[in-house]
């Protein structure tokens, strides 16, 4: 089984770049560009430099002594919270944005619906002093004002969807609009392993940091590289295809995706798209996604902004389809006591998202030899308030 993009830009039947002709341009720009540049050994240097010095990598892999004796195994966090601005997507900004300048582009367009990756772009922007507009749907900026501050203090320009359900693929779609008009100088960076070819590898590839890392530590701490399971929640699926994209040709590496069921997969209010989701067309990319019967998207809902996205990436729709990766859907419920249990018995206070992860160590059995690599992806600091209304500590 091969888990690779093919120069089609496929995994299996998934990915591709279905794009309207006006923004073919832009895209294939990129295609024929971001590989060759990539593996030079200038963009290595200097990706690899930032990693270490700007985002503080490598990101510690933690033996998680007390949670490994509650659940009778042998559990190691890979510990992405402690990225700079407190999660993965980084790792990918980072990456997007040394190709833009390689690229010769001067203006950075981002969507985002959380803001987790508009921060991210908004960060690497100032870092590099280039300009800098995020498309964000109108009701996610009352949802989500922090965010929307911390761009505007980064520089940013904060650019309100006001079309359609006014979230985050109406964002998207303004996005688009834009760089089909900006083709020159504009690099539109995505934030997740989704959108057309050659966007999910190049992603894949920007956050593959996380296993090969692991690899190393692993090696170091157990003398052996690989795990026998690793669990990575899904919203797009950047940091579940990071933490897999080294293990994915060994089957002997058992892969979870954790997804979020919300109020419960058949309560209407759910971001279950491998259960719930159909083939479809989304952001450019041949995927599962969740729609209507008549095709339209349907919104989807999380108690973790960064899970409420309602497809998959095209690698995540194939490793379902293949059982290359076991797929567990987690409602808001479990994954909140999992996060609160994580603060009580490691100290660690995790993002939402991660703890949808975390919470698949309650439901399922693993052998007390077994490694298991919990990835958590981000800190929780950005749901103080969620997890303060949750559990009312007023
Ligand atoms: C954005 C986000 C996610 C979900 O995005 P993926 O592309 O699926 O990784 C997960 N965890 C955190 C902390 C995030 O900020």
């Amino acid at each position: 089984m091969n888990y690779q993009v093919n120069d089609k830009g496929f995994y299996g039947e998934f990915g591709g770049a279905f794009i309207p002709e006006m923004l073919y341009p832009n895209v294939e720009e990129l295609r024929q560009n971001y590989h060759k540049i990539i593996v030079t050994e200038s963009f290595q240097t200097e990706f690899q430099q930032l990693l270490k010095d700007y985002v503080g990598r490598p990101t510690p892999l933690y033996f998680a002594e007390r949670l490994s004796s509650k659940y009778n195994t042998k559990i190691y966090l890979k510990r992405e919270d402690l990225c700079h601005t407190g999660a993965h997507k980084i790792n990918n900004t980072i990456g997007q944005i040394l190709l833009a300048k390689r690229l010769g582009k001067t203006r950075i367009i981002a969507e985002t619906g959380a803001g987790q990756h508009g921060v991210a772009t908004a960060t690497v922007c100032a870092l590099m002093g280039l300009e800098c507009i995020v498309y964000m749907g109108e009701i996610d900026i009352k949802r989500q004002a922090p965010n929307v501050a911390r761009m505007k203090m980064l520089g940013a320009e904060v650019r309100p969807a006001t079309s359609g359900s006014k979230t985050l693929k109406d964002a998207t779609n303004e996005a688009i609009r834009d760089w089909i008009n900006n083709p020159f100088d504009t690099f539109y960076i995505i934030g997740s392993v989704v959108g057309p070819h050659p966007y999910p590898d190049m992603v894949s590839k920007f956050q593959s940091i996380i296993s090969e890392e692991i690899k190393h530590q692993l090696l170091e701490k157990e003398g052996r590289e690989n795990p026998d399971y690793i669990i990575a929640c899904v919203g797009g699926g950047s940091n579940a295809a990071g933490a897999f994209y080294h293990f994915l040709e060994d089957e002997n590496v058992k892969l979870i995706a954790v997804e979020a069921a919300g109020k419960g997969i058949n309560s209407g209010e759910s971001a279950a798209t491998s259960v719930l989701g159909k083939i479809g067309i989304i952001h450019g990319s041949k995927t599962l996604l969740m729609q209507s019967d008549d095709g339209q998207i349907t919104e989807p809902y999380s108690i973790s902004a960064g899970l409420d996205y309602p497809g998959v990436g095209p690698l995540h729709a194939h490793l379902h389809q293949t059982k290359r990766a076991e797929f567990i859907a987690v409602t808001d419920q479990d994954a909140m006591s999992a996060g609160l249990n994580l603060c009580k018995t490691e100290g660690i206070i995790p993002a939402i998202e991660s703890s949808h992860a975390l919470a698949v160590l309650e439901q399922k059995k693993f052998g007390k030899n077994d490694i298991v690599i919990v990835n958590l992806s981000g800190r929780g600091d950005k749901d103080l308030n969620t997890y303060i209304d949750y559990f009312n500590y007023k």
